[in-house]
């Protein structure tokens, strides 16, 4: 049996009559482009591209060198693979979770600040292509790998000006993208909404979410206030076992519809599957990728467990064998163009066993509820507060410190 009909059987015998009711099949989805769309799609972000590298250096031989070194360093990372499609949502095209869609003032500062990365250009770039900032410590769930476990629930420290400040200051760094986490970011829907009404908007701004409160209207002011995109967490495509996951018995409810009002309100949707021990197998792969692809979401991503907070001290950590599966896995999705029609699949774990890691104040950092900065939201290391005079040592000191898992390779 081919695995298309595999996932299909798969799929069926998991939701029997229920399947129409988890995925409505007449709704919008979000649109994956392949062939010759996405073939002139990747001409435009080149001559995008060559067209920032002609503002950002004057001698002429950087035109054509940078843009082909950008190639090169992207080959470099992923091997000889071609993506065989892109994620187009509200007009902008996406190839990767972590960069910003094309095109926009978002896209060109990120592409400036990779070519300064390779030789200095002569504006001023972005300092961080993403920046993760939790805005606060409430949440109605109990997740099993929940990393900000011990903060969760207690007292805010932060009010709304000191968190707007916050975004200000990184903003003021330069950052390509900014993900707002928590806790449930959207328990505190007005205050998201005022951070996002007060940014700049050169950077693309995301929310990583449970999906507990993505109503309707919700996901219209969001999109309004300038979101662009949501992580929705999704981490078994039985609802049981979900809701039992996420210690809350209407999470898989809350995905749902989460999902359908993001797509909707034309907001770039992934879901972000925590790839546990007990989860990751073949069967399972293939079927939650059916149901993502039925949700009609852009992207999936595949965050491996870490023992930190909830997870602390417990053994969490993957096979060999799970881990090969889980790289053999992407590169089938994101390749093989028997998958055109599936979501982009993004995993941390496969760049960084071969490229490094590029947080840790390099070219991402976790700012926590309390303001602290950290590595990332896995690896907390405070090394200072954004508030703070000398927020820029702390960044230095956070840089130093690098991250306890992969080394940094920076080029
Ligand atoms: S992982 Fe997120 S949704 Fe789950 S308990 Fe922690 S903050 Fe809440």
């Amino acid at each position: 049996m081919n695995n298309e009909n595999y996932i299909s059987q798969t799929i069926s015998v998991s939701y029997g009559k229920q399947e129409s009711a988890i995925v409505p099949q007449t709704k919008m989805k979000q649109s994956l482009v392949s062939g010759w769309r996405k073939k002139f799609a990747v001409l435009s972000f080149r001559l995008t591209i060559i067209g920032i590298a002609i503002k950002s250096y004057n001698n002429p031989w950087n035109w054509i060198y940078i843009p082909l070194s950008l190639i090169k360093l992207r080959r470099k990372t992923l091997g000889q693979h071609y993506l065989t499609k892109l994620a187009c949502v509200d007009n902008r095209y996406y190839w990767g979770l972590y960069a910003p869609g094309w095109n926009g003032i978002a896209f060109q500062k990120f592409i400036a600040a990779e070519m300064n990365h390779i030789i200095p250009v002569k504006q001023k770039v972005n300092r961080f292509i993403n920046t993760y900032v939790a805005i606060t410590k409430k949440c109605s769930l109990q997740c099993e790998h929940c990393y900000e476990w011990e903060n969760l629930n207690k007292k805010e420290t932060l009010s709304p000006p000191q968190l707007k400040r916050i975004v200000a200051k990184i903003q003021e760094q330069g950052v390509s993208q900014i993900h707002f986490s928590g806790g449930e970011p959207l328990l505190k829907m007005d205050l998201l909404i005022d951070i996002l009404c007060s940014a700049k908007k050169e950077t693309d701004f995301w929310v990583l979410t449970s999906g507990f409160k993505l109503t309707s209207t919700n996901a219209k002011k969001l999109k309004k206030a300038g979101l662009n995109g949501v992580m929705i967490s999704l981490d078994h495509f039985e609802p049981e076992k979900h809701n039992q996951f996420r210690g809350f018995k209407e999470a898989f409810y809350w995905v749902e519809n989460g999902v359908q009002n993001a797509i909707d309100n034309q907001l770039v949707v992934a879901l972000s599957l925590c790839t546990t021990k007990e989860f990751t197998t073949l069967d399972n792969l293939y079927t939650y990728a059916n149901l993502a692809k039925k949700m009609g979401v852009s992207f999936i991503q595949f965050l491996e467990p870490k023992a930190v907070g909830h997870y602390s001290g417990k053994d969490i950590f993957l096979s060999d064998n799970q881990i090969k599966m889980l790289e053999d896995f992407y590169l089938e999705m994101n390749y093989n163009p028997k998958y055109k029609e599936y979501p982009l699949i993004s995993y941390h774990g496969y760049y960084q066993r071969r490229q490094g890691f590029f947080a840790a104040g390099n070219r991402s950092l976790y700012v926590d509820p309390d303001g602290d900065i950290n590595a990332c939201p896995f690896c907390q290391t405070k090394t200072g507060n954004v508030l703070d005079d000398d927020f820029e040592n702390s960044i230095l000191k956070l840089q130093n410190l690098g991250c306890h898992q992969f080394n940094a390779k920076q080029n």
